[in-house]
């Protein structure tokens, strides 16, 4: 009966259709904010929430205008409908940055950003108490649906302003999206969501609409929706949100990130500790404008070592430059700079271990041989080929071991390695050759040089007094020498032969001296 009497009301149809529409959109956006604050938990969906909840105000707001029957009550209405609408705009607007990847203004700027949109805010809920927003309200009832005309007051076009311009900047950071980064999915449903309730208020303002329709609501309903289910859908934008916080900012790594064009895009906190000039540096500042970048990096394909002074220290550190490539274009690069001074610092000791000879420091027979032989092989294309080697032989060694005992001799051993350390060139190479035969190779040395060395070190270990456990005693060498020009070998092997030959000599005419290879020496060595 009363579905009838309804019914036979046109007028009262269409106020029913309108409140409940507008009471649906309400529920549906109280609905949807509930739901982000559960499942949309992420810091960088803060903005989304904040819109949904301004969005919420506005349905509602409109929901108790339409259905009011005295100024009083439309006023209610409509208050609670502008708690909502300055905040519609810069809250798109932050939320768009935040889409688009950009870093977040200080939290002083959003607060005043957000803080004039409160104080619009408040001058239409004050009212009448203030008349700065409306100067003037007045109820109509326009084929039963409530209304308020109102007039204008000081601030009414400076809040549309503010509401428009973050509206347009909002606008724009999704085109941003859409042509220069190629997110085209994402940024067009964004882009609808915005540009929906923005061209429905300018419609409004123009009056497209019958005055007592106010359908701005409505589209921030449907703008709100759609953006809520393509962040449901797609959860690429909570992984932004929640995946730089946890991967970028929290990885080992420096992070650096730059546009196409080498434009600082984004950056974590270890690149700040290492060129703190970031801070400084707004987004969009080219990236050879800060101080220190290894710029190195972006030409090279492998990684980029450099040496790095922070205060006292000096860091070795490595630096990988990546592509981002979206649809086949070249759309930024991303630097990741890590330190590398401890392992650097461990490579170099496993090298030298795996190099030298633990007893004498000096190389062991194999880096010997090797770097020898290299260095050999270039002296060989030279014009002069000059180059000598010396073979050193502990004299009675054994007796040393067994008068003083084991440890003793190793310690002899120690001493006498770095006495040879510490006389020859680093382009000598220097190894034990055998338990305590220790060989030096010098290239572009003539043999009288090395007779000479030769016997300053046979010297030196003959008068070094050997003081070790409350015992001394003294060793004498002999050595063998090769000379390239006079023993004319068929490569370092044959070399080596050679000086074993003079050391053989040397050992058969006495110990404790030096002797040089010559053709008519006996063939056989002693090692
Ligand atoms: P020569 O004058 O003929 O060289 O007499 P020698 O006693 O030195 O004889 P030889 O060179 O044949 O002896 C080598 C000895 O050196 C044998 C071994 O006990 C000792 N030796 C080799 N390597 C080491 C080592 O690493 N530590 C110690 N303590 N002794 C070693
Ligand atoms: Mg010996
Ligand atoms: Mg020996």
């Amino acid at each position: 009966m009363v579905l009838y009497k309804l019914l036979l009301d046109r007028k009262r149809i269409v106020v029913s259709i309108l409140s409940v529409a507008q009471f649906i959109f309400a529920v549906i956006a109280i609905v949807i904010t509930s739901s982000s604050l559960v499942r949309l938990r992420q810091k960088r969906l803060m903005y989304f929430i904040l819109l949904s909840v301004a969005v919420v105000f506005h349905a509602l707001g409109y929901f108790f205008v339409t259905t009011a029957v005295t100024l009083d009550g439309a006023l209610i209405g409509w208050k609670l409908m502008y708690l909502g609408v300055p905040l519609v705009g810069p809250t798109y607007y932050l939320f768009s940055r935040d889409y688009r990847g950009l870093k977040r203004h200080s939290l002083p700027t959003t607060f005043i950003i957000l803080f004039i949109g409160l104080v619009f805010s408040w001058s239409v809920v004050a009212y009448p108490l203030t008349t700065v927003y409306y100067s003037g309200a007045e109820f109509v009832q326009l084929a039963d649906i409530g209304y308020l005309v109102t007039t204008p007051g000081i601030l009414y076009y400076p809040c549309l302003i503010y509401i428009s311009i973050f509206m347009l900047l909002g606008i724009y950071n999704l085109l941003r999206v859409f042509f220069m980064e190629r997110r085209f999915k994402g940024a067009a449903l964004f882009l609808t969501a915005v540009l929906l309730p923005f061209v429905v208020q300018i419609l409004s303002l123009i009056k497209v609409f019958p005055q007592s329709l106010h359908p701005t609501s409505a589209a921030l309903v449907m703008g709100m929706i759609l953006m809520f289910f393509f962040l449901l859908r797609h959860r690429q934008d909570e992984w932004q949100s929640t995946g730089r916080e946890l991967v970028v900012e929290n990885m080992e790594s420096a992070f650096i990130l730059v546009d196409r064009n080498r434009k600082l895009l984004d950056y974590n906190k270890h690149a700040k500790e290492f060129f703190p000039s970031l801070s400084e540096a707004k987004i969009g500042t080219p990236i050879d404008q800060i101080e220190r970048i290894p710029l190195e990096v972006l030409e090279m394909n492998d990684a980029y070592h450099f040496d790095f002074g922070m205060g006292e220290t000096t860091l070795n550190l490595s630096a990988m430059s990546t592509d981002i490539m979206s649809s086949g274009l070249h759309t930024g690069t991303y630097i990741l700079i890590s330190n590398d001074t401890e392992n650097h610092k461990m490579m170099q000791e496993l090298t030298r271990l795996a190099r030298c000879d633990d007893l004498t420091g000096l190389y062991n027979r194999v880096t010997f041989f090797r770097d020898a032989t290299l260095s050999f092989d270039l002296t060989q294309r030279q014009e002069s080929k000059t180059g000598c080697v010396l073979m050193i032989d502990i004299d009675y060694f054994k007796t040393v071991n067994d008068t003083y005992g084991h440890a003793t001799g190793d310690e002899v051993l120690r001493r006498i390695g770095s006495i040879i350390l510490n006389r020859f060139r680093r382009t000598d190479v220097c190894g034990r050759y055998g338990g305590e035969e220790l060989c030096i190779w010098m290239p572009s040395t003539r043999l009288h040089g090395a007779i000479k060395v030769a016997e300053e070190i046979r010297e030196t270990i003959k008068g070094y007094v050997f003081n070790i456990d409350d015992v001394s005693f003294s060793v004498t060498i002999s050595v063998g020498i090769a000379s390239v020009v006079e023993s004319m070998p068929s490569d370092f092997e044959d070399l080596m032969k050679k000086a074993d030959i003079a050391l053989y000599e040397a050992k058969r005419s006495g110990r404790d001296r030096v002797n040089v290879y010559h053709e008519d020496a006996p063939e056989t060595p002693v090692a």
